[in-house]
């Protein structure tokens, strides 16, 4: 059975291309095979001709606890007894921050919102009261949302506009750099520094590619914007609660001064937060800078924050995940070579991404330090693969990057290899 000859699907692809565009309700998900998910458990998904997946896209990353995480599935259905939205204060959201708070260890205020999208321009909106300034450096081939002054083409170069409908004048404050280039950052500060009110950054490039920063490049950014008088953000709605507790900020030692979270944060719930110290969020605390939202913190959204918080701090699953992530890789490896196929994969484990030596080169020539690299990749191959993978029963992003969660274990590390060397071949 392959998913393009699955027939409930085809029924419901029918139905949904006549009442969603495209078919979908986020244009990510376009290119993705027309697979309609009945349900999701632990590492698995199901979809509505039964078939099983073991996932590696997580939803995009949310689940990072797996699906349908039982005690975060009970704390906010017995919150959602007690009301849902109240347009003021509940006892859980308090709880929420301050998790968020203990567990990040380096802020001292949270302010929680819907999406990673919008509380990413809660963080600049910050950053630009506070400096006076307008400009954000940002980095090529990162990803901040879908809004008009974030969405870029992941071309190298300046800045170019995604989409028809986005102003060109909407991307005026962006200066893009090439990612773990502080040459780039120091000249372009050098340049533009007093304009500059942040330099944001992913601070494990997750979005394409899986690469982690060069030594020494966080903790140059955090110099570079001090001396500039501009702040640094961190963009951890991947990597926060992912990478560790305190997600890129601890894994790799360097604090910003705000930083945005989401996905992992509430276990598959839409809840996303900005982090700082108290004397910048207090900002908003004064009504000086606005920031506002009907469904902010309602009680399933600090519910699912309060839960999956408390689980990954009582149970941390992080070495277990890199454990699996790695021996994941291992595998695939392996796999490609007894195929006779140039898979690439590079990434610590808990996260990684997979593409294809172009011809003529082998994987381990290739050094992928930012998007200029990742472009020398095969990516149409990796996406050719990718649906292979789906027919076989493995479900990743076309993009190339697979997630692990705190529920894979033996038995979907055997499924995922068995079923992808089905589909190297
Ligand atoms: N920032 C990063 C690093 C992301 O990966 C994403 C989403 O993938 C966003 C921001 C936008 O978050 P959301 O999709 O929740 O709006």
């Amino acid at each position: 059975m392959t998913t393009q000859d699955s027939r409930a699907a085809a029924d419901l692809r029918a139905r949904a291309l006549r009442v969603l565009p495209g078919g979908v309700n986020s244009n990510v998900r376009l290119d993705a095979p027309p697979v309609f998910f009945a349900r999701g458990e632990g590492a698995w998904l199901w979809d509505v001709d039964g078939n099983d997946y073991v996932d590696h896209l997580l939803g995009q990353g949310p689940a990072f606890l797996g699906h349908a995480h039982p005690e975060v599935v009970a704390r906010v259905a017995e919150a959602c007894g007690t009301g849902m939205v109240f347009g003021a204060q509940h006892p859980l959201e308090v709880e929420a921050a301050e998790l968020v708070r203990e567990l990040v260890g380096w802020a001292e205020m949270v302010r929680l919102g819907m999406t990673g999208t919008e509380t990413v321009q809660a963080a600049f909106r910050l950053a630009r009261a506070v400096t006076g300034r307008t400009k954000i450096v940002r980095f090529e081939g990162q990803y901040h949302g879908w809004l008009d002054n974030v969405l870029i083409r992941f071309e190298p170069g300046p800045a170019q506009v995604a989409t028809a409908g986005q102003p060109p004048s909407a991307l005026a404050d962006t200066i893009v750099l090439p990612w773990n280039d502080l040459g780039a950052v120091r000249a372009a500060l050098e340049l533009h520094g007093d304009d500059v009110a942040a330099i944001v950054t992913e601070p494990m490039m997750l979005n394409q590619g899986a690469i982690e920063p060069a030594p020494g490049f966080l903790a140059g950014l955090k110099e570079l914007a001090a001396d500039a008088g501009a702040l640094l953000i961190f963009d951890e709605v991947i990597t926060g609660f992912r990478l560790a507790l305190g997600g890129a900020a601890e894994r790799y030692g360097v604090t910003p001064d705000l930083a945005v979270y989401g996905k992992a944060l509430a276990g598959g719930f839409p809840v996303a937060a900005l982090a700082g110290s108290a004397e910048l969020m207090e900002r908003f605390g004064t009504a000086e800078v606005n920031h506002s939202g009907t469904f902010n913190a309602c009680v399933m959204a600090a519910a699912a924050v309060v839960a999956s918080l408390e689980a990954l701090r009582d149970d941390p699953p992080y070495a277990r995940v890199r454990a699996h992530g790695v021996a994941l890789m291992d595998g695939l490896r392996e796999a490609a070579a007894e195929a006779g196929v140039p898979l690439r994969l590079q990434g610590p484990g808990i996260a990684f991404h997979a593409s294809f030596a172009p011809e003529g080169s082998t994987p381990d020539e290739i050094d992928v330090r930012d998007l200029r690299g990742l472009r020398t990749l095969d990516a149409a191959r990796y996406q050719r693969f990718a649906r292979a993978l789906a027919d076989a029963g493995v479900w990743v992003a076309g993009r190339g990057v697979w997630y692990v969660s705190a529920a894979h274990g033996e038995r979907e590390l055997d499924a995922a290899l068995t079923r992808a060397a089905v589909a190297l071949r």
